[in-house]
């Protein structure tokens, strides 16, 4: 047997032409859903996660708000512009391109964000909404999965899920999304007893580590619908630096039903479901400035 591919980037793409769509006819409304990146120092990373960003956005339609600080930039200052951000009425979208340097307060950054805004989905009021089922601003990162697993099947509930990852913008809302679908949901992490037998029970198996092939080929179910959100530079054969999930994508692909490989899976999904989020926030704006 050999898993089918899950094309993320083709996804992507015609979730991309949906956010353009909506962009228009929300144009033709006189709204034009506006995001703003905060980028603060100069992790190359960084520098291109927030180009990647900005020009998906213009290329959608919407426009973009380039906000670029020193690393010496203090949390005051960083909080003072996101109260900016929060008053202007063309922002839909705030992102603050994480990791901030060592030595600025992350988390009283990130709560100063207005949570209709923050499109991240990293405030704790959406956290909160997402867990207590409401309507809520999801990360991107995790909703794209869903959109992936979507793709490999539309028949989740009941279906057993392991997330392998606690974090709050990978493992945590991946898990809240999959117990929202119906799975039957257990999340993994670096403290797990047996994590090879757990992952082997696995009809969804969602691997959000962070450390390259980290879950062999045999310990996935036969059939399962696998999701890789690992990203790891490691060195290929040839000395250069390739990227390599945290799955054994080659040993996986005689185990899976389905798979995302790397890359070309979850990266470009992330991307989308951000634009979509900012569309999404821009469309509440108006209709509450509609009134009911
Ligand atoms: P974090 O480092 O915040 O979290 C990693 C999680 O994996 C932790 O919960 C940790 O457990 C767990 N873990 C670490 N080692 C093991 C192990 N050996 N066995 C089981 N669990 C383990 O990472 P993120 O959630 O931010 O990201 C995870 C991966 O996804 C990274 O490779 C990152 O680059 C990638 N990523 C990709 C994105 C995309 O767009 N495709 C977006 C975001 C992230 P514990 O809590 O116990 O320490």
């Amino acid at each position: 047997m050999t898993a089918t591919l899950i094309d993320g980037r083709a996804v992507a793409e015609r979730l991309r032409e949906r956010v353009a769509a909506r962009t228009a006819e929300l144009a033709r409304h006189g709204v034009i859903p506006g995001l703003a990146v905060v980028l603060v120092g100069d992790d190359p990373a960084s520098q291109v996660y927030v180009g990647s960003k900005t020009k998906q956005a213009a290329a959608a339609g919407l426009k973009h708000f380039d906000h670029r600080l020193p690393a010496t930039a203090s949390t005051s200052e960083l909080i003072a512009l996101v109260e900016q951000l929060n008053a202007r009425s063309d922002v839909h979208g705030i992102l603050v391109q994480l990791p901030l340097p060592a030595g600025v307060d992350s988390a009283a950054v990130l709560a100063v964000i207005d949570p209709a805004k923050d499109v991240d989905g990293f405030h704790a009021v959406n956290a909160g909404r997402l867990a207590l089922g409401q309507d809520a601003t999801v990360p991107c990162t995790p909703l794209g999965c869903l959109i992936l697993i979507r793709e490999a099947t539309r028949e989740l509930a009941g279906k057993r899920a392991v997330v392998v990852g606690r974090s709050n913008i990978v493992g945590k809302p991946m898990a809240q999304l999959l117990l929202q679908n119906d799975c039957t949901v257990t999340i993994a992490h670096s403290r797990t007893r047996d994590l090879p037998q757990l992952c082997r029970e696995a009809e969804i198996l969602v691997a959000a580590i962070g450390r390259p092939k980290a879950i062999a080929g045999d310990w996935i179910r036969t059939g399962a619908i696998v999701i890789d959100v690992g990203i790891n530079r490691v060195a290929g054969p040839d000395g250069k630096n390739k990227l390599v999930g945290d799955v054994d994508f080659d040993a996986a692909l005689s185990h899976a039903g389905a798979i995302t490989p790397v890359p070309g899976g979850v990266g470009p999904m992330t991307i989308a479901c951000l634009l979509m989020n900012t569309v999404n926030a821009a469309i509440r704006t108006r209709a509450g400035a509609l009134g009911p």
